[in-house]
């Protein structure tokens, strides 16, 4: 199952659409990474121009990329406050053109009010409107969650349903938003390909493909299919923290010697760790309660809307 959402907010990838294959590379520093694995960011740079690599070559550096990934982000996670698979799949509609970070701030105020497809469904608007206001586009996502919770009544009891299938028969539900929903409240493997993962995987050259359903599909061959969902975490983390779109932190980034596009961005450790966004940047992370494991590894909860 491959998976396709929109996420982050406001960031443009000027570079998006290049393959930027350098013949030269400057060798990152040896402390450059930020994160609890560093040993990567002292190695040499990649020796083959990624143009030039085999299939299995590219297999491997992928699935290393993945790897070292992990040990950068082990408590990657969702970074969609839910407790249950309505909560996700409202928080999934509301993420659209805005912050995780925000709907986090948001969903609070509208699950306490209206906790189940029922109450949604029967909802004042005009009151659904001030809670979503936040969000951006507030009316059109009003109607949006209003519509889904009534088709969820209607359809399917007031449960999310499990399949592919009858979620996007939900109005307002597309594949990316229900793919989500599946990969992380139905523990279905799917790959998210997001505004990060897309920029991602075509600065390390995994794919030459611009249309998400071709990235899916591409990235989705590259690995087994148990990898899926937390290759898409780890590649989201990595878009959030220091693989920005306008400023990659290349200088503070663990996989620059595995990266094809490493010079894109500040190669300088020290500025580049000035752009390191979240919990790297020494901020919290966007989820208002985090698992377990991220509060575990020294990471802190986002602060509610309205507070200091
Ligand atoms: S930050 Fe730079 S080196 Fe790291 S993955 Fe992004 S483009 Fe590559």
């Amino acid at each position: 199952m491959v998976v396709r959402r929109d996420s982050a907010v406001g960031e443009q990838d000027p570079g998006s659409g290049k393959k930027t294959v350098k013949t030269e590379k400057k060798v990152p520093a040896k402390k450059a990474a930020p994160a609890k694995k560093t040993a990567a960011a002292s190695a040499a740079v990649a020796k083959k121009p990624p143009s030039g690599e085999s299939r299995t070559a590219l297999v491997r550096r992928a699935r290393r990329i993945n790897r070292e990934l992990a040990e950068v982000y082990p408590y990657a996670h969702p970074e969609l406050d839910f407790e249950n698979p309505f909560q996700l799949l409202v928080a999934t509609v509301l993420s659209a053109q805005t912050t995780d970070l925000r709907v986090n701030q948001t969903t609070p105020a509208l699950f306490a009010k209206y906790p189940t497809p029922e109450d949604l469904s029967a909802a004042n608007p005009e009151e659904v409107e001030e809670i979503l206001r936040p969000c951006g586009f507030f009316r059109a996502k009003t109607r949006s969650v209003i519509g889904l919770s009534q088709g969820l009544v209607e359809r399917f009891g007031g449960e999310v349903p499990g399949r592919l299938e009858d979620l996007v028969k939900l109005p307002g539900v597309g594949r990316k938003t229900a793919f989500v929903v599946l990969g992380n409240a139905f523990g279905r493997p799917g790959i998210t390909v997001d505004t990060h993962f897309q920029r991602l995987v075509r600065r390390w050259q995994w794919t030459e493909e611009t249309d998400p359903d071709k990235i899916e599909a591409a990235v989705g061959a590259l690995f087994p299919k148990s990898d899926w969902t937390d290759l898409s975490h780890h590649v989201i983390w990595h878009g959030r923290r220091i693989c920005h779109a306008r400023k990659p932190a290349c200088g503070a980034c663990p996989i620059a010697p595995l990266c094809p596009a490493y010079g894109e961005g500040e190669t300088d450790p020290e500025k580049a760790k000035k752009l390191l966004k979240y919990e790297k940047g020494g901020f919290p992370g966007q989820r208002l309660k985090p698992p377990q494991a991220y509060l575990d590894a020294g990471g802190t909860a986002a602060p509610p809307l309205g507070a200091a």
